[in-house]
């Protein structure tokens, strides 16, 4: 059975006359582009056609298990449950400009293993298919037909590391920009990854279009590692080497996400490191404030006069610099600790069954 977002199969399958065709393009446009159910849209094809449809399609493969919105910002959060069980999370942050964007996961839990974040402390990491990573997508449109917006930016920097899952990751990204499908601009998407170079390679080479962002967060090599744990296979040289290597026009830069840590990343020595790894590398930093999490209680997030004295030296140093603030403060602990417990009580169910695409 093709997956729903194969368009050729699904011509081949339900016929090539150009009256399915339409109407099958007709369904598509309501289902993924107008936030439409996957039942209402129905009403474009004949009924042969949706019976067929609705037999062979699942169109949900995660089920949304809690919404979570802030009372601080516009951000809601959207707790999916795989079918084994496992929770995820997405995020839709609605900036003040009327733009909405969708934060989504590639995985449950995270290899990586960063220390200052919930996800790498899960303790498992299982890829997300094709289908569920475009599932969050669907769903948070459905869901802000209401509020008559939709999703515009797609960022991967939820759950997991997306290069860690690229084969579907790839196949996530060709659907969301067919023009038969999703439709976005390959612009609008962005992803974030700890540093995989041959993985940031392909994709750039796939999909030079798409943003790329690195999780640098320091560019001392022990410190590095200190926090990432996954960076002690790749050396900051690599990832300098790297990052030269990439396509990058001068519509296009790299973003550079460097977490504020409280002697840790924050010290003029740690500005001047940073200088020196970008040289000639077209970059944006952006300084992300920390949120602490339970079981690194050595970390604190940097003041806000250091973060400013920060952001003034690689400014000086040529960089746009965009200084984050946390969205959804009040309703992030709640959905991560409830994540984290429940995903390791599934985890310790599923570790006595055969596991595929993990
Ligand atoms: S790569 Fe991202 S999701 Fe994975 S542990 Fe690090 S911060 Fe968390």
């Amino acid at each position: 059975m093709p997956h729903w977002y194969d368009v050729t199969a699904w011509n081949e399958r339900l016929g090539n006359d150009s009256q399915t065709i339409h109407s099958l393009r007709r369904f598509r446009t309501r289902w993924l582009k107008q936030g439409w159910t996957f039942e209402a849209s129905m009403s474009e094809v004949s009924a042969p056609v949706a019976e067929i449809l609705k037999s062979e399609i699942t169109p949900h493969p995660l089920s949304l298990a809690e919404r979570l919105d802030s009372n601080l910002d516009g951000a809601t959060k959207l707790l999916f449950r795989t079918d084994e069980g496992l929770m995820i999370e997405s995020v839709i942050l609605r900036a003040g400009t009327g733009r909405t964007s969708l934060c989504i996961s590639s995985q449950v839990g995270c290899a990586a293993a960063c220390r200052f974040c919930a996800t790498g402390q899960m303790g498992i990491a299982r890829n997300l298919s094709a289908s569920q990573i475009l599932d969050q997508i669907v769903q948070a449109n459905q869901l802000l037909q209401d509020e008559d917006r939709r999703v515009r930016n797609i960022v991967f920097m939820g759950m997991g590391e997306p290069l860690h899952n690229a084969d579907n990751l790839h196949e996530a990204i060709a659907a969301l920009t067919s023009p038969l499908l999703f439709d976005y601009a390959p612009q609008r998407l962005l992803v974030s990854t700890v540093g995989i170079p041959d993985e940031m390679l392909r994709l750039d080479q796939k999909f030079p279009s798409v943003n790329l962002a690195l999780s640098l967060h320091s560019a001392d090599e022990i410190g590095r590692q200190d926090l990432i744990p996954l960076a002690k296979r790749v050396p900051l040289d690599r990832l300098r080497e790297t990052l030269l290597q990439l396509k990058l026009s001068d519509k296009r830069r790299i973003m550079i996400e460097y977490l504020m840590l409280e002697n840790r990343t924050d010290r003029p020595e740690d500005a001047e490191k940073l200088i020196a790894f970008l040289e000639n590398i077209e970059a944006h930093i952006n300084l992300i404030p920390y949120n602490s999490i339970d079981g690194a209680d050595d970390l604190r997030g940097s003041n806000q006069a250091v973060r400013d004295r920060f952001a003034i030296r690689l400014r000086a140093a040529g960089y746009p610099v965009t200084i984050r603030y946390s969205l959804g403060a009040d309703i992030a602990a709640a959905c991560g600790q409830l994540i984290q417990r429940e995903n390791r009580q599934i985890a310790k169910q599923l570790r006595t069954t055969p596991v595929a695409n993990r």
